[in-house]
């Protein structure tokens, strides 16, 4: 069988960043948030500014910051961890198959990202897609679903616990949304996962 192309997102689809991301905001903001307070899709400049009115930052200095001093930090990420089962999966997948990682995140910050994959899923990621590219210090965004659409007619899965992104690309390449928590009840249980166990089930 010809290799097929699988998209895997990053954050809270391979990895459970949403831990790190809390405790990161809770000792830079002085707020007190928990992990239930912020789900994929929701702003977390809006979280902090509720919970601290005393903070006096604009949303790209926000954005700045959080990108320098979490995205770019190897401390940050060293008790980031995969999630349950998706070493498994993405390990004897990758055997027969191309696994790409699609993310939001900016391409300054790809040596956190490759550590990651490293000690979790070594030599299992063909490729690493940013959506935000720097080159030369000016911003260019590749949307997701652009970068899917070179290999739409070789794909065989999307996943991602976006919904934005998870909607954008729909109708192209079969898309999943991971969503382990059901916060978007609305998108039908056959176009979501909530565990790499089934993700497993359906593509091993
Ligand atoms: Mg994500």
């Amino acid at each position: 069988m010809e290799k097929q192309y699988y998209f895997f997102d990053l954050d809270d689809t391979l990895f459970k960043t949403k831990n790190q991301v809390i405790k990161y905001l809770n000792s830079t903001y002085k707020v007190d948030l928990n992990p239930e307070q912020y789900h994929c899709g929701n702003s977390l400049f809006e979280i902090v500014k509720s919970h601290n009115t005393n903070i006096n930052i604009s949303l790209e200095e926000f954005w700045d910051k959080y990108r320098i001093e979490f995205l770019m930090s190897s401390a940050w990420h060293r008790e980031v961890e995969p999630m349950e089962n998706m070493v498994d999966v993405v390990k004897k997948l990758s055997e027969r198959h191309y696994c790409d990682v699609v993310t939001a995140r900016q391409s300054p910050g790809v040596h956190v990202v490759q550590k990651l994959l490293e000690k979790y899923i070594p030599n299992c990621i063909r490729h690493i897609h940013f959506v935000n590219q720097y080159d030369k210090g000016v911003l260019k965004k590749v949307l997701k679903n652009e970068y899917i659409k070179q290999f739409a007619d070789n794909s065989c899965m999307f996943v991602d616990d976006n919904l934005g992104e998870f909607e954008m690309v729909k109708d192209m390449v079969p898309s999943y949304l991971f969503d382990p928590s059901n916060h978007h009840p609305e998108v039908a249980s056959s176009m979501k996962f909530s565990n790499w166990t089934d993700i497993g089930e359906k593509v091993l």
